[in-house]
């Protein structure tokens, strides 16, 4: 069983009670046990920016290498008021056995600055990010650590991180960062590549279930990158959206909404998502998750789902777009329910795998078509998808515990044959 985390709504712990839970079910050697439980590195970093009002304010920002055992660490940085060094970590450890779950080549890493990027101004959060970004301009790079977005970062910020890492080595290195503008190094197909990966393996699941993508209602919490982008292409696809949320508040409208006309209302016209004209019945961002549906995506924050809420549930499938959802507590009340999760190191490990392909083309120099980056990102999730669902019934455990099993036993074969440098 797993070691129950103390608090509950610490991510770090509920990341660490998986491990150790997979860990254990493995068999893990101690010293590789011992090894894999800690991070490589901390960087914490004082940022200092002058404001719009002339005033000098000092951000924090953290940087965690988590491991690099297989290759570069990979993780976003995260601009969000919340962020704390647990958080960091936790987010660190599930980019490591994310990227082994998928078997890219690459450790994991995340990064965060403690800051709330609705009440700064463009010029503001530029100064912020090549702050941050020259602070740590040692600890990243394309052999080292490739960082990308998150909660709060966009292609925007890819690029002032790109630039400012470029100005520090003297030479142009696109390669530094993912999900880069398109025109600077970006791949095509990496802004939908997070919700596009959420779709095949949710094709995947309802194939398993015996479910038709016309009879499956879906609930999407988040309509940002990740969950705007889940939402159009299930659209597209022929899944009946029947629920959304943003940070404001959120919507659930049985007979589905207008889509394209809810993307363009949050995403065009910056509006809360709850204003939505005739957009049905108001719930809080949070409730809508337990409204009546097939199939439920958390694609926001952490801690949505937990011991006090879990058992409300009522989709058949839990497809984590966001990191870190459902907290380690709440899993036996969900696999008591008999739901289907796609654990989020497997669900929104597009992005990562996308993000992948732009380092290749970025080293490469040589640019992909988007059917070609969609075809690879296809043969990479459907493949980690069965993969994880043929180890949970192998090894009898839940398809979460069948991913970290996949990933540190991934992890462990790499680290077996570098060995330990003394
Ligand atoms: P984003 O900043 O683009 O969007 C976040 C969305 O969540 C916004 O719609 C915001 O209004 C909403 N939100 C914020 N707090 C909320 C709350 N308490 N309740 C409901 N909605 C809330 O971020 P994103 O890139 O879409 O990331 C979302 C999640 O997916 C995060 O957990 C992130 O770590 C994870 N993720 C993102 C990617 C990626 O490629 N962007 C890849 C893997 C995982």
């Amino acid at each position: 069983m797993a070691t129950a985390a103390a608090n509950e709504f610490n991510i770090y712990e509920s990341a660490e009670a998986r491990f150790e839970e997979a860990a254990k079910r493995l068999g893990l050697a101690p010293d590789l046990y011992k090894y894999m439980k800690y991070p490589n590195k901390e960087i914490t970093v004082y940022i200092p920016v002058t404001l719009d009002n002339g005033r000098l304010e000092v951000f924090v920002g953290y940087r965690v290498h988590h491991s690099i055992v297989r290759g570069p660490c990979k993780g976003g940085i995260r601009f969000d008021k919340n962020v704390t060094l647990d958080e960091v970590r936790a987010l660190s450890a599930w980019m490591t056995w994310k990227c082994a779950v998928v078997n890219i080549p690459f450790g994991g890493a995340k990064g965060g600055v403690i800051c709330d990027p609705t009440k700064l101004s463009q010029g503001e959060i530029e100064r912020i990010t090549r702050r941050y970004t020259a602070e740590l301009s040692e600890w990243i790079g394309p052999e080292r650590d490739v960082p990308a977005p998150d909660l709060g970062t966009n292609e925007q910020t890819m690029a002032w991180v790109m630039d400012t890492y470029s100005m520090h080595v003297r030479h142009t290195t696109t390669a530094v960062v993912t999900g880069k503008p398109l025109d600077l190094g970006g791949s095509r197909g990496r802004r939908e590549a997070t919700g596009r990966g959420c779709l095949m393996v949710c094709d995947r699941a309802i194939a398993r279930l015996g479910m038709k993508r016309e009879q499956t209602r879906v609930i999407i919490q988040g309509f940002g990158n990740v969950g705007s982008m889940a939402a159009m292409l299930m659209h597209q696809a022929g899944y009946k959206i029947v629920g959304a949320a943003d940070v404001f508040g959120a919507l659930y409208n049985e007979k589905g909404f207008d889509v394209p006309k809810l993307i363009d209302w949050v995403s065009v016209q910056k509006k809360p998502l709850p204003e939505f004209p005739a957009g049905g019945t108001k719930l809080s961002s949070q409730e809508v998750l337990f409204q009546p549906c097939d199939l439920v995506i958390p694609a926001a924050v952490e801690n949505q789902i937990t011991t006090q809420n879990a058992s409300r549930v009522q989709a058949k499938i839990l497809c984590e777009g966001a990191n870190g959802p459902t907290t380690s507590a709440a899993d036996k009340i969900i696999d008591e329910k008999g739901i289907f999760v796609i654990p989020d190191i497997l669900a929104n490990a597009g992005g990562v795998s996308v993000s992948y392909f732009e380092w290749v083309q970025d080293r490469m120099g040589f640019f992909w078509r988007e059917s070609e980056v969609n075809e690879r990102l296809r043969d990479i999730m459907e493949s980690s998808f069965d993969e994880v669902v043929r180890y949970a019934e192998t090894h009898g455990v839940n398809n979460r515990i069948a991913a970290y099993m996949l990933a540190i036993d991934r992890v462990a074969v790499a680290l077996k044959h570098r060995g330990i440098y003394a």
